[in-house]
């Protein structure tokens, strides 16, 4: 099937061999498994990454930027996601490992946890508005947004129109190397050092906005070792350090919410977490609830799969960075807010990848035939077919993408028919 958009997760299919471990953790039943190998359906893949962690034969890998793409640019900026500060436990100083990332090959560096501060602010400005759909949910997971489009389209609504952080760091960024150096800002480019592959899939295809204003993104493992071995020399020089330990909070589920409700907000980390809260909201069952914030990665950001450090001791490193200094000050002036763009220029809308058919008509008729392949399956939902479920089955064999002999159930049942009526056969003609 041809690719429709860019997405980072990919498979390499000769390591592929075909075992299913993927298929069902698939939060979006992208995956299938046919020919001993597994493919995915481009429309309904989220980028979340939850394949890559599960292959034990590295089949599934994340397209990302290699470091060397910087040198595409005359001025080069570091926009290091707050997570990376917890992939070095024993570092106390987050400007030792800024400067490491200068000492890399970037002219500069800019916190994306700066970026959470001011997004932070722009939702605590939303929330004030009654007439915002409850609960206002978040925009920073793209993996998470995305799943809201293609499995709960009538909470696209709720999503905050604000951009994630990373995009406002790169305004940021771009706007005050030019002013202070005398530079054109095309001239500039600005490279997220990512935990995820769903944040390179946000910079291809953004979510809310047509062009991305981050020009690439490097993963956390592409750079860990030689900044690992930056910062032993790496100078201390707090000046570097822009952000509060609210934005630095960010890098750990529930971090977000702190910033911007404490009072009345809830937190869920993990993709198949998120699900399951997203269909109590989507059944009105969370009343009263102001905010929600949803991670696709268990932890948060911490736990992304391009990450080298174990999620829990980064997430204990994070909670230590982010608690030195108790403040619910953002440290965001009134100028910012106006200078850059925060809020979103397009719609997000649904996505229809789940329908059966355009046509209305066609799609009711195609439900039933399902429901009439399902009744003759055997309900074990065991994978074995290369779908995730028999009900996913019973869907591709009525759109043409399976055969019920894909199914080895329904295969020993046909073979144990055709063995009975070759005895009965048999029997017959000796009589
Ligand atoms: S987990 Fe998925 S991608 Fe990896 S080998 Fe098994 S079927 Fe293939
Ligand atoms: S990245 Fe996530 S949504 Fe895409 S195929 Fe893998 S598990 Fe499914």
């Amino acid at each position: 099937m041809p690719q429709t958009r860019f997405h980072s997760v990919r498979l390499e299919k000769d390591k592929c061999r075909g075992c299913t471990n993927c298929l069902k953790r698939c939060p979006t039943e992208a995956i299938r498994v046919r020919g001993g190998r597994a493919h995915i359906i481009d429309e309904r893949c989220i980028d979340c990454g939850m394949c890559i962690k599960v292959c034990n034969y590295h089949a599934k890998v994340a397209v990302t930027d290699p470091l060397s793409s910087i040198s595409r640019y005359k001025y080069k900026i570091a926009l290091p996601a707050p997570s990376l500060y917890g992939q070095f436990g024993g570092v106390r100083n987050i400007s030792q490992i800024l400067n490491g990332l200068k000492q890399m090959g970037f002219d500069d560096v800019f916190e994306v946890a700066r970026g959470a501060d001011v997004v932070s602010q722009a939702i605590r400005d939303r929330l004030k508005n009654p007439d915002l759909p409850r609960p206002v949910i978040s925009s920073a997971c793209p993996a998470f947004v995305r799943l809201i489009q293609v499995r709960f389209p009538s909470l696209v609504d709720n999503i905050v129109d604000v951009r994630q952080p990373m995009e406002v760091a790169a305004m940021m960024a771009k706007r005050e190397f030019a002013r202070k150096n005398n530079v054109r800002e095309k001239d500039i480019g600005c490279f997220f050092i990512t935990p995820c592959p769903a944040k390179m899939t946000a910079i291809r295809h953004p979510i809310g906005h047509e062009k991305s204003a981050v020009d690439g993104a490097i993963s956390v493992l592409e750079i860990y070792g030689l900044l690992s071995s930056q910062l032993r020399k790496a100078p201390i020089d707090p000046s570097l350090e822009t952000a509060t330990d609210l934005g630095v909070g960010w890098a750990r589920n529930g971090g977000e919410s702190y910033a911007v409700c404490p009072e009345n907000s809830m937190s869920v980390d993990g993709i198949m977490n998120c699900i399951h809260v997203l269909e109590e909201i989507e059944d009105d069952r969370l009343q009263g609830l102001e905010f929600f914030e949803g991670a696709a990665c268990t932890g948060g950001c911490v736990g992304g799969p391009l990450n080298f450090e174990n999620s829990y001791v980064a997430r204990a490193s994070i909670h230590r960075l982010a608690t030195r200094n108790p403040s619910d000050d953002l440290n965001v002036d009134s100028g910012t807010m106006t200078k850059y763009d925060l809020y979103n220029s397009e719609s997000i809308h649904p996505k229809k990848v789940m329908m059966l058919d355009e046509d209305m008509e066609k799609a009711v008729a195609k439900m039933e035939k399902i429901d009439e392949v399902l009744a003759s399956l055997p309900g074990y939902d065991c994978g074995s077919c290369g779908s995730p479920t028999c009900r996913t089955f019973a869907e591709d064999i009525v759109q043409g993408n399976a055969t019920m002999m894909d199914c080895i159930h329904k295969m020993k049942e046909r073979i144990r028919i055709m063995a009975q009526q070759m005895v009965d056969l048999a029997e017959t003609t000796r009589e």
